[in-house]
């Protein structure tokens, strides 16, 4: 088969983007939402899109290039039609999830991707809030899988863009509710509001890229409560609206922890990869102990969503 050809969809989507911020801050305009935007906070998210870009493109050689050359050990060739791409946009959503997943999991990931996380506001900006080390994270591996089983990786390249683009329309707060059945399939702008909050019973939930259906699946869905605002932004805040500090903040923070003194080798490496909030002398909260003190604080709202059993 001859390497398929994809058209680079994020490029083309970018006016896109643009014009749909406009349209959104318009709207706020005249149906205002108390936090809705700040013009500080709006543009380092951009500035963060734009330095994601740049920087996808000069660690291109890692993030794709990794899967071109995995290519010439794949087992099968699926091929290149319609429903291989949309099998692909299937599986790559699956792996979205666990890559997503594991950012949030282990703070090596989290270091990339609490940039995404680190605005107090949710608007089409937010969307636009990306990370700048992708490339060295290492998620690209997560793909391998799909490359060796026949999924050319033209194909995975051109169906993530799609699963991007989809992510951008649900960083709103003009958008209540969809209709039922598309809240139950689909990733929506209530269920991924959820996922930017930092209320104890919305944290770590909620991973999806397109479909929902993978957090139902694996028990990480936690719905939107009427009656419990979303707080966005994370539990340390990084009070900072330096892209550079933004993109970086919690490597710095990872070495400061990582070459401490009077460590042992195990307590560097939980400095590096156990779950955000891990600390040698208990002086920090991951998210499961954040969960557990609220449910201390509130007994009656224990095994509500988002909320284990005490
Ligand atoms: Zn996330
Ligand atoms: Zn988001």
């Amino acid at each position: 088969m001859t390497d398929p050809h994809f058209p680079d969809l994020l490029l083309w989507a970018i006016p896109f983007f643009m014009l749909c911020i406009v349209g959104e801050v318009l709207w706020l305009k005249f149906h205002p939402i108390k936090d809705a935007y700040t013009f500080k906070d709006a543009r380092t998210s951009l500035i963060m899109g734009i330095g994601s870009s740049i920087s996808d493109a000069l660690l291109k050689v890692l993030m794709v290039g990794t899967l071109f050359w995995v290519w010439q050990f794949r087992f099968f060739d699926l091929g290149n039609s319609i429903w291989i791409i949309l099998l692909a946009l299937v599986a790559t959503d699956f792996v979205y999830y666990l890559i997503h997943y594991t950012y949030h999991k282990s703070r090596w990931f989290w270091a990339t991707h609490v940039v995404h996380h680190s605005s107090e506001h949710y608007n089409l900006t937010t969307a636009l809030r990306q990370q700048w080390t992708n490339g060295i994270s290492g998620t690209v591996f997560f793909k391998v899988p799909l490359v060796l089983l026949g999924i050319h990786p033209g194909i995975i390249v051109f169906v993530m863009a799609i699963n991007l683009i989809y992510q951008f329309w649900f960083h709103t707060e003009t958008i209540d509710k969809m209709p039922r059945w598309f809240e139950a399939v689909m990733n929506t702008p209530s269920h991924h509001r959820v996922h930017h909050g930092r209320n104890a019973r919305y944290l770590d939930c909620n991973y999806a890229g397109i479909f929902i259906i993978w957090d139902r699946m694996f028990g990480t869905f936690v719905p939107e409560l009427p009656d419990e605002k979303v707080d966005y932004g994370i539990v340390k805040p990084l009070t900072t609206y330096n892209p550079f500090k933004v993109a970086f903040a919690e490597f710095f923070a990872i070495a400061k922890d990582v070459f401490a003194k009077d460590l042992t080798l195990g307590q560097r490496f939980k400095y590096l990869f156990a779950a955000p909030g891990y600390s040698h002398d208990g002086t920090r909260e991951n998210v499961a102990q954040i969960k557990q003190a609220y449910i201390k604080k509130h007994p009656d709202q224990a095994d509500t969503p988002g909320l284990p059993l005490s």
